[in-house]
């Protein structure tokens, strides 16, 4: 059982909260899954494509409709490609932690998750960042991962699916507020390929639709969307101007709050506790 998190009324009149986030995975996959991929060039740079390339177009865009979003950035991109948090920043976004070596949670033991948990969050914090959120690489989370993030500090979890709206789950004896997605919402079962795990490579028009649909039902629902995306993918110049069309649509057919997760994060916990705000 979970409990929904209450917010009152969205900012500026807005009737519903859209939260354009980016996994800035880079290289990290790769390496943390088998070190043979360090000879892969090819795979590799498929990968660097993401922090380098694909986020610069993202930037431009976010820049360009005044959008501020959420990247999580696994340790390994923030500290093998020094310019991507910067630049992150630099356009007033939310910088989450997403691992070191995008780990997945569930092939670790405690200790393990523990030193990919602090690995992170010493890689971000030399770029001046102490990230209030968490998203788990490959989306899994285990028992051990719930209690470390209250733990280690973080405010909320972005890697859970038991509602589609915001809700409260436990870190612990600490309530951790869970910002939920969909694979649905993802560009990466659409659009991630690669010769050695296949892919869809799924036509665009048709995603953009699926995802205008789930905006509808947010919008009369006055609900949080999430969309998970990321620049190796949405970054590629078809897929950004798909993402350019989407906003645009969106803003012709209700009045979004293009919103960071910690936005949504401190008004969550306002609402339950009004002397705090995150
Ligand atoms: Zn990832």
């Amino acid at each position: 059982m979970t409990t929904p998190a209450e917010f009152g009324a969205w900012p500026g009149g807005a009737d519903v909260a859209v939260c354009l986030t980016f996994d800035v995975d880079g290289e990290a996959p790769w390496l943390g899954e088998d070190p043979a991929y360090r000879r892969r060039l090819s795979t590799l740079s498929q990968g660097a494509f993401g922090p380098g390339r694909g986020l610069s177009r993202i930037l431009a865009l976010l820049a360009e409709q005044d959008i501020p979003a959420t990247f999580y950035v696994p340790g390994h991109t923030a500290d093998h490609r020094p310019g991507a948090v910067p630049a992150i920043l630099a356009g007033g976004h939310e910088v989450g932690h997403h691992g070191y070596l995008h780990r997945g949670t569930d092939g670790l033991d405690e200790t393990g998750q523990r030193a990919e948990l602090e690995q992170g969050l010493a890689a971000l914090g030399r770029h001046g960042v102490r990230p209030a959120g968490y998203r788990s690489p490959g989306w899994e989370l285990t028992p051990e991962t719930l209690a470390l993030l209250g733990e280690l500090g973080f405010s909320y979890d972005a890697s859970l699916m038991e509602d589609d709206r915001p809700y409260w789950t436990a870190s612990g004896d600490a309530p951790l507020l869970e910002l939920p997605g969909h694979w649905s919402l993802c560009d990466w079962p659409y659009f991630g390929y690669t010769p050695y795990s296949g892919g869809l490579l799924a036509d665009a028009a048709a995603v953009e639709r699926t995802w205008l649909e789930e905006y509808e039902s947010a919008l009369a629902e006055h609900r949080v969307i999430t969309y998970t995306l990321h620049p190796e993918a949405i970054g590629r110049g078809y897929l950004t101007r798909m993402l350019g069309r989407l906003i645009a649509e969106m803003r012709e057919r209700g009045r979004p709050w293009f919103a960071t997760h910690a936005e949504i994060a401190s008004h969550a916990v306002f609402a339950r506790e009004p002397e705090r705000r995150l």
